[in-house]
């Protein structure tokens, strides 16, 4: 059975071309940069041109780029160095309630170190309100990390007046943009962002890879420590076919983003039409307009969510009922219930997530099975009561 895979928030194939352009770093320009010679030199320059590309595709400096295993290291050597590094100059720290499972996990750990954590609510759409944000400023408030879009629900936050406040009011500011990545524009100057957590699959590029973006004047603690790569904020040898790979796919979106997002809209909007037109007692998780091209969410009154992903991987359909990160727990989404909504219903999500290699086939299969479903699902249902 032909698989359609509509999960592109969890996971991202590599494309082809980057898998190509990383190739020849693996068996022939294998070399460690830290090496005199000229094979060492070789990988120098691919790392050196790498961090150029990535540079200039977030509108910052090459020297503002360190690069990490991933988006989750760069959160934390973000959040906690930061931390860390300024705490004689304050323990406050402003995060919002729909953040990455990793950030409001580094936040309990530094709830635990003495730092105070401020959580600024959401509205019913998942959106930060920049007012709340300011009323939890105190003194003591060192930093500010808003993510750019909920990798969940596909709000997206108004990251710009977020950055503004910050400079104005002398705090760093941190921001999540792994859910933004290859569907809206990133540029750290025009936002006023301090720090800035990447991941390269995200860009379509190979896992285990990401990069922090720090701000010239800005200072973190390191949190490995070894043989100083990395400015020595981020010990250990460069992964130079992965730091290649992620160069690469920055650049196919920098060319492509545009026309994609347009195409991924399309498919979003008939999704989201669609299912609230031929489903009843369905609804749409997180913002109507101002949401990630990729993205439609939706919750049905009286079923599981679980019990859809599951009848949907019997035909076939990949689907997510929300963040991979936290899928092996039997908790309700933390981004659902920041919008209000009960536990039983925050259980009944189905999230589609369409890419680069879905097709208008995908789409329609997709489409096709969800009235099924969802119709099959609630005459088992004990607590599904038609309207
Ligand atoms: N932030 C967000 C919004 C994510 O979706 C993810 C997972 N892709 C991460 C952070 C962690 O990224 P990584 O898997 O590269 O550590």
């Amino acid at each position: 059975m032909k698989q359609v895979y509509l999960d592109y928030q969890s996971a991202k194939p590599v494309d082809p071309r980057v898998v190509e352009g990383m190739a020849r770093y693996f068996t022939e320009d294998f070399g460690n940069p830290s090496s005199l010679h000229k094979v060492g030199d070789v990988a120098t320059d691919a790392l050196e041109e790498s961090r150029k590309k990535i540079a200039k595709y977030i509108n910052a400096d090459e020297d503002e780029i360190i690069f990490t295993s991933g988006a989750t290291e760069a959160i934390n050597l973000g959040i906690m160095g930061y931390a860390f590094r300024n705490k004689t100059k304050g323990n406050h720290i402003i995060i919002s309630e729909v953040e990455h499972i990793s950030i409001h996990n580094i936040a309990k750990y530094l709830e635990r170190e003495g730092f105070q954590i401020s959580k600024v609510p959401v509205d019913q759409y998942g959106m930060v309100d920049v007012g709340k944000i300011e009323q939890r400023i105190r003194d003591e408030t060192i930093l500010i990390s808003v993510g750019m879009a909920s990798n969940e629900i596909g709000t997206v936050q108004p990251i710009n007046e977020i950055g503004k406040l910050a400079a104005e009011r002398g705090i760093a500011f941190h921001t999540d943009a792994v859910a933004a990545e290859a569907l809206l524009p990133i540029d750290v100057r025009k936002d006023n962002i301090n720090l800035m957590a990447l991941s390269s699959n995200d860009f379509y590029g190979p896992r285990g890879v990401g990069v922090m973006y720090m701000q010239k004047r800005y200072r973190v603690n390191p949190m490995i420590i070894g043989g100083g790569q990395e400015r020595g904020l981020r010990s250990g040898s460069e992964d130079i076919p992965g730091i290649v790979g992620m160069s690469l796919a920055t650049e196919i979106v920098q060319k492509e983003m545009d026309s994609e997002v347009k195409r991924l809209q399309g498919y979003r909007d008939r999704m989201i039409k669609q299912v609230l037109e031929e489903v009843p007692d369905s609804h749409l998780n997180g913002h109507p307009t101002n949401r990630l091209a990729s993205n439609a969410h939706f919750r049905f009154d009286g079923i599981e969510g679980e019990s859809i992903l599951l009848s949907f991987k019997d035909l076939g359909v990949s689907v997510s009922t929300g963040s991979a990160c936290t899928s092996k727990t039997l908790e309700p989404s933390h981004t659902l219930i920041a919008t209000g909504l009960l536990h039983e219903e925050a259980h009944g999500s189905l999230q589609l997530t369409s890419g680069r290699f879905n097709t208008d086939d995908d789409i329609d299969k997709a489409l096709e099975a969800v009235p099924n479903v969802v119709s099959r699902l609630r005459k088992l249902s004990p607590i599904y009561k038609s309207k």
